[in-house]
């Protein structure tokens, strides 16, 4: 869908775009059929798109794929969609928050593999792609375009001010690429910056097991509460179930192993240090 035919469903179906909800739509039909390139979809593949909004992705990607589940929050964009993918009987919508669904849900009795393909709602870009790479992390490739600063945030090298949890949780998942740009003029609305397609694949050995993801964001997030303070004082209240908080001996050991400096901040671990401590705590935690 280009630029005439957005304008001319949205005035057919009375839809403002709402600016809260990061309703920017892609009107650029080069840049949608090289996204849909990008994800490699097989007959074989279930596709998880967050936000279809009025189908532009969407309408590509069904043709690729086994079957495309579409999760959309806006009801008043439904109409439109629906008209959209009328001819498509391989698209599931689901109207929903898509950080309300258990996504590991959505995509049971699909045997084959699991790709997630989405342009994200800004507002929400972290807490869904978080939310994505640990309830699916079985999935073979992540696929998202989102805001240039949010895709920066997500690869910032360690120790600089960016560095945060989700970047290191997608490291210890797989490698993360910058496989596009996309100037912000490929979309209706235009919006005041530019994006970029990050593409995950896992890699067949990660540093944190599946199971172990959830909580290992929980940890993360302990770890990064403060950034100023040291990662042990970050740590200091940490309860461990079984063996109780991390005193000052612990940490010494602790650290020790990593190895790093017993005043390092969490900003200057890397991905593998972390999940290091991560199962030396855990292991310390086991009741004997
Ligand atoms: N996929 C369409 C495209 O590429 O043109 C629309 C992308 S637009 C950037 C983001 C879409 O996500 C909008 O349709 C918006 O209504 C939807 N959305 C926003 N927040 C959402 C949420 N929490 N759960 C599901 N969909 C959401």
């Amino acid at each position: 869908m280009n630029l005439a035919q957005t304008k001319a469903l949205l005035s057919r179906f009375n839809i403002q775009p709402t600016r809260s909800l990061g309703q920017n739509f892609l009107v650029d039909e080069r840049v949608v059929s090289r996204i849909s390139d990008l994800a490699e979809l097989t007959p074989e593949d279930l596709v998880i798109e967050i936000g279809p909004g009025l189908g532009h992705l969407t309408v590509e990607l069904a043709p690729k794929a086994g079957r495309v589940i579409a999760i959309e929050i806006d009801r008043h964009v439904l109409p439109a969609l629906d008209h959209n993918l009328a001819s498509f009987d391989t698209v599931l919508l689901i109207h929903g928050d898509a950080l309300n669904q258990d996504l590991k849900q959505v995509c049971q009795g699909w045997s084959g593999p699991v790709k997630v393909v989405a342009n994200l709602p800004y507002y929400v870009t972290t807490d869904l792609m978080l939310k994505i790479m640990t309830e699916l992390p079985f999935c073979q490739s992540l696929t998202l375009m989102m805001q240039k600063e949010a895709a920066e945030r997500i690869m910032a090298p360690i120790g600089s001010k960016g560095y945060s949890p989700v970047g290191i949780i997608a490291a210890s998942i797989g490698t993360l690429h910058r496989v596009l740009s996309v100037g912000r003029g490929s979309y209706f609305p235009q919006p005041h910056v530019d994006s970029v397609v990050l593409q995950l694949k896992p890699h067949p050995t990660p540093l944190v097991a599946a199971q172990d993801l959830a909580k290992f964001g929980k940890f993360l997030h302990v770890c990064f509460h403060q950034r100023r303070k040291t990662l042990y004082n970050n740590l200091a209240g940490f309860t461990l179930a079984g063996s109780g908080k991390i005193t000052p001996e612990l940490w010494t050991n602790l650290i020790e192993t990593l190895p790093a400096d017993r005043n390092v901040r969490a900003e200057s671990l890397t991905p593998t240090q972390f999940a290091k401590l991560y199962y030396s705590i855990i292991e310390i935690s086991k009741p004997v």
